[in-house]
């Protein structure tokens, strides 16, 4: 644990939130600035700032918490469909370096856009860069 990050405070009761889950390994809270009702997010209990970094373990145990939550976040919130969503890094905007899962609902007849509106560079790889770029990433 970082002893300056606020979600490790979170986590070590030195700050308060309004916790909707905790487990071993997985803290689940609400947003302090909420997109909408509802807002949470979800952290591992291990301090890293980008889900790379964090073991299988702790990151399979984040999204299975994820799993376990997301209908009841959904359903008390009213919505039937969420955004979900994890800043990762400096240059993603990430302002709390210790990894998150944001869980925004979206009631029907909300405004807002896509995730893949956020970042997106106007870009139109051709289809050889589209199967470069594909085998690149492949996991050999
Ligand atoms: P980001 O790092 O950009 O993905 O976002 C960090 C999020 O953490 C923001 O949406 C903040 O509103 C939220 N946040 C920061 N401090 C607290 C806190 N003490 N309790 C709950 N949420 C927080
Ligand atoms: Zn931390």
């Amino acid at each position: 644990m970082a002893r300056d990050c606020i979600f490790c405070r979170i986590i070590r009761g030195e700050v308060p939130a309004y916790k909707v889950y905790e487990d071993e390994k997985v803290l689940a809270f609400l947003d302090i600035h909420p997109s909408a009702l509802g807002h949470t997010l979800i952290i591992p209990k291990t301090h890293e700032a980008q889900i790379e970094r964090l073991s299988e373990e702790d990151a399979r145990q984040l999204f299975t918490v994820l799993h376990k939550l997301i209908d009841k976040i959904q359903r008390v919130a009213g919505a039937g469909s969420s955004t979900i969503g994890i800043n990762n890094g400096p240059d993603s905007g990430q302002e709390v370096p210790h990894v998150h899962i944001h869980v925004i609902p979206r009631p029907k007849g909300v405004r807002g856009g896509v995730i893949q509106g956020i970042a997106k560079m106007s870009i139109r790889p051709t289809e050889a860069e589209m199967r470069r770029i594909a085998e690149l990433i492949k996991l050999s």
